[in-house]
């Protein structure tokens, strides 16, 4: 009734959720308050959660947020939302994103934007939540719902919470079952919590996290006890600083935050070691060939027969084309006009395949720095505080908005675990977050790295 009641007040003005399942979240409840009476509830029994729409819930729309998936009700349940359901877990609704995740500020959605529940002090400027997962992480920062779910390409997880002040993790690729959220990405594409603190976000893995059968990148390695980790102490632990992530033009205010994240860990009785990440500089190009050239492949499917919109043309051909572009926001389509570029013919060894090299020696980087003994690395979230709403720059310059995944793509293209956590306010009063990435499955080291800095 609480979240409810919440959501009805707020979701106005801030357009988080796109789907609110009141009927089904009673429904859940009552089940839960049942097992919780029989003294028989799983882990998450009777907590509220707003689901992104990427992921598919059985018999509830699921859109992605674009036009082209209009009225699309799968008969399916994704492998992470069934995990949380069967931790007892009850669902509030959909939660606003950008149209297929593709994104960085919840603009692209069909549904429009989700206004951040932050504002800068003495200013009526809405600013957005960032993206993808702009609608999960307004929903948790204005208590919309006890945690939410989120997916993670390029930063979808990290830079949203960044700029609510949430906790965000994207776990190892392969920690989460991708089956039954919608693909963007396949080989980048993680699901995880955003959270309001650490703790959340570490027992929420704990429930979405599992190897499936229905999807063949999930690993089959035992799920830790996310929560044991917290508290535990740093003393003795090797934090990388990697002097690449100091780029031109990097505000004062994350410098400086950076810099206190550094003495907060050295106080808490950890190391801190300067590293390289030589091949940081062509992570950003080199995700924006291998995501697009992902995109359009599996976008391929959306041809007005199988799923949702269609509109009628004079014969099979047309109608796709009239579907397609119809279907698909201006985002979509540049990157599938990027993605099929990149793979033709004559151009897939100059782009790809480089950025499949490429791709190589960013993980090495990081494999180079875990050898040597690092046990996390820490970097800003993102390189700046949460923006406008319909910001010019952005707007005007694609390029511009996907350099705020400038701190969050590496970890993708390496299929390493990143978290975001809050690590403070700067001058006008909006939420700045820090970075900590882990070697391959250890989510552990990053909540118990995260929780001295939250
Ligand atoms: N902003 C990045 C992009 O638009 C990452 C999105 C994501 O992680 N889903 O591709």
């Amino acid at each position: 009734d609480a979240y409810l009641g919440a959501i009805n007040g707020a979701n106005e003005k801030l357009n988080a959720y796109v789907r609110v399942t009141e009927d089904k979240a009673r429904e859940m409840a009552a089940k839960s308050d049942e097992k919780i009476a029989a003294g028989n509830g799983g882990a998450l029994e009777g907590i509220p959660l707003g689901v992104k729409d990427l992921f598919a819930t059985e018999g509830v729309h699921t859109q992605a947020c674009s036009h082209i998936l209009d009225g699309f009700e799968p008969r399916y349940e994704s492998t992470v939302t069934a995990n949380l359901w069967a931790d007892g877990a009850v669902m509030l609704g959909k939660l606003n994103m950008d149209e297929f995740a593709m994104g960085s500020s919840n603009e692209t959605s069909y549904y429009g934007p989700v206004v951040n529940p932050w504002r800068a002090e003495g200013s009526d400027e809405k600013l957005v939540p960032g993206g993808s997962s702009g609608g999960s992480a307004a929903a948790v920062a204005a208590a919309l719902c006890a945690g939410a779910t989120a997916t993670d390409t390029g930063g979808s997880i990290r830079q949203p919470a960044a700029f609510t002040a949430t906790v965000g993790i994207k776990p190892t690729y392969g920690r989460c079952s991708r089956w039954g959220t919608v693909a963007f990405a396949s080989s980048l594409d993680q699901a995880g919590p955003i959270a309001r603190d650490v703790r959340d976000a570490a027992i929420l893995l704990r429930s979405m996290a599992s190897v499936d059968p229905k999807d063949t990148t999930s690993v089959d390695l035992p799920v830790p006890d996310y929560e044991a980790a917290i508290g535990q102490s740093v003393k003795g632990l090797k934090i990388g600083i990697p002097k690449e992530y100091r780029v031109d033009g990097m505000p004062d205010e994350v410098e400086a935050l950076w810099q206190k994240g550094i003495d907060w860990m050295r106080d808490a009785g950890a190391e801190i070691v300067d590293i390289s990440l030589p091949h940081t500089k062509y992570a950003l190009p080199a995700y924006y060939i291998v995501a697009p050239a992902e995109a359009s492949s599996n976008l391929a499917r959306y041809d007005g027969v199988r799923y949702g919109l269609r509109v009628p043309g004079k014969d099979i051909a047309d109608m796709y084309e009239k579907t397609r572009a119809a279907g698909f926001g201006e985002e979509v389509k540049r990157r599938v006009m990027i993605g099929t570029y990149v793979l033709s013919a004559g151009y897939y060894d100059a782009y790809y395949l480089r950025a499949q090299k490429v791709r190589t020696l960013i993980k090495q980087d990081f494999t180079q720095a875990f050898d040597a003994g690092v046990d996390a690395i820490l970097t800003p979230a993102t390189p700046s505080a949460p923006f406008g709403i319909a910001d010019k720059e952005m707007a005007s310059d694609p390029v511009k908005m996907y350099l705020n995944d400038i701190f969050t793509v590496t970890v993708n293209m390496a299929g390493l675990p990143g978290i975001s956590v809050p690590a403070g306010l700067n001058a006008q009063g909006l939420p700045l977050g820090l970075q900590l990435i882990g070697k391959p499955f250890d989510e552990e080291t990053l909540f118990r790295t995260a929780h001295v800095i939250e």
